[in-house]
């Protein structure tokens, strides 16, 4: 039995957030009233003609410079034909045999380390507009807002090698856009589409097998079980001698299989001819380099930036997979220092995130901001308060909305400053009250104000009751028989 490598090329769709179409300047933006964001062009009516959108052009181009791909310095449009009701014009214009960029690549990280997924190629075109058949109803829906939408189609080469592999490209070109902010690119609304070409060799062989194509792949769970349930298919029919029809594929989430559409033999035939209102596009070199000065970082440098900052490779990519996340990290290492990068990362991702996440919220919806963390990162690292009641102040400034220090002012946590101050006397009156001790760990809650009353007396009311709760607990917990915890 032969052992099966697994090729796969990704063909991914992204819209580009300009506030107009790419060939007319009817306003755009997603969410809108079915058929509120049309006019005579998108319509296809006769008359109209097509007037490019250079944002969209800007925007590609940035994409493209990001992606170091060879830029064209003149590609074509196209027209291609095909005939369904999410199409007024009857043709989509494109960018077929003469794309404006080239190559270039992708990096992700692969088991074996960081790996480079080369592109074949990037184009321009026009989205349709949008159809919904309502089952079990005799009519069905169209919304023309979503037609003439700015798109760029990224074409890789088929160097792709697992399902795993396939979402670590879509998610990387997702950050890569949303750092470059062309796009949205979120596969639950459709501004990020990808399409899969999966196909299997006799590991060792150096020639492509037959392909087929899963269309239509609307979030990365899919995008992933399709390719699984797509392998899973091809090897079951060549383990039973059969040969692989080149097909297009629909994935069925509800079975976890993939089906044939239709085989290449029925494939549409676009009939692709020169558009002839569009004169070529041509992007000469001042415009490519002003696009490479204006270039942002991009991630895999700031995963590097990250790392030379000491975080894990983990750690940075976390970061990285959220721009807004990273240029929180970023503003919160502004004020608090390079070197506090670590500590930061750990209050950002096992704090601040684990408290929005427990109530569904983005870093954008945190009550608290770049300065908070800030504050925390400094109010322990100048030993004003101790990493634990720095949890607690955290919790309050998240829940108050206000500021930590100001909490560490109202609760007199900072009058004293020294844990360990506060533990010597703990222990010590601990120690001597065995008997209310016995009680306190037996569970009976009422001997604690005992205790901290005591320790309040002994401290002249410098301890911050917050303070001592906190010590209390952990000089308790570790006197609890059976531990032995020093
Ligand atoms: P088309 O334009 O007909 O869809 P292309 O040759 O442009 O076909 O390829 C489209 C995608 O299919 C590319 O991402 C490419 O990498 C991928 N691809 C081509 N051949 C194979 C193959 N044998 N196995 C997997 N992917 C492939
Ligand atoms: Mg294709």
């Amino acid at each position: 039995m032969p052992e099966y490598e697994v090729v796969i090329g990704l063909e991914i769709h992204c819209q580009l957030a300009t506030a107009t179409k790419m060939f007319t300047r009817c306003g755009y933006s997603a969410g809108a009233e079915p058929n509120t964001q049309i006019d005579p062009y998108t319509l296809g009516l006769p008359g109209t003609l097509p007037v490019p959108n250079w944002q969209a052009v800007e925007f590609a181009l940035r994409l493209a410079v990001a992606l170091h791909c060879e830029i064209q310095p003149i590609s074509r449009w196209a027209r291609k034909h095909y005939f369904y009701p999410d199409l007024p014009k009857g043709y989509q214009i494109t960018q077929s045999d003469h794309p404006y960029a080239l190559r270039g690549s992708i990096e992700i990280a692969a088991p074996e380390g960081t790996k480079h997924v080369r592109l074949q190629r990037i184009h321009m075109e026009e989205d349709a507009g949008k159809t919904t058949h309502v089952l079990g109803d005799d009519v069905s829906l169209v919304d023309y807002n979503r037609a003439g939408v700015p798109l760029v189609e990224i074409v890789s080469e088929p160097d792709i090698r697992s399902a795993a592999e396939a979402a670590a490209t879509l998610r990387e070109l997702r950050t890569i856009v949303r750092h470059l902010d062309i796009s949205e690119a979120t596969m639950e609304t459709g501004t990020l589409r990808c399409d899969a070409n999966v196909s299997l060799r006799p590991r060792g062989s150096q020639t492509l097998g037959t392909r087929c194509e899963i269309k239509n792949l609307n979030s990365f769970k899919f995008l992933e079980a399709a390719i699984t349930a797509e392998v899973r298919r091809q090897t079951d029919l060549l383990e039973q001698g059969q040969r692989i029809v080149q097909s297009t594929m629909s994935y069925d989430p509800g079975k976890d299989i993939t089906r044939v559409m239709r085989s290449k033999e029925e494939a549409a035939d676009y009939r692709y001819f020169p558009e002839p209102d569009m004169p070529p596009l041509r992007i000469g070199p001042t415009w490519i380099a002003a696009a490479q000065a204006a270039l942002v970082e991009l991630p895999w440098d700031r995963r590097r930036r990250y790392v030379a900052l000491g975080l894990s490779a983990y750690d940075a990519g976390v970061l990285t997979a959220d721009l807004a996340l990273a240029l929180f990290f970023d503003r919160v290492l502004a004020i608090a220092g390079a070197s506090t990068a670590k500590q930061v990362c750990n209050w950002l991702t096992a704090d601040l995130l684990g408290r929005l996440n427990a109530e569904a919220r983005t870093i954008a919806e945190s009550p608290i901001g770049p300065e908070a963390i800030a504050e925390i990162v400094e109010l322990v690292e100048r030993d004003v308060i101790s990493r634990r009641s720095a949890k607690d102040v955290l919790d309050k400034a998240y829940r108050e909305g206000i500021s930590p220090s100001a909490i560490v002012e109202r609760e007199g946590l900072g009058q004293v400053s020294d844990d360990s101050a506060i533990e010597a006397m703990v222990r010590e009156i601990v120690a001597a009250n065995p008997g209310q001790l016995e009680q306190l760990l037996s569970g009976k809650a009422k001997v604690r104000g005992f205790f901290v009353g005591q320790i309040m007396k002994r401290s002249q009311g410098q301890a911050s009751p917050a303070v001592v709760n906190v010590v209390l607990d952990r000089v308790v917990e570790s006197l609890r028989p059976g531990r032995d915890d020093s």
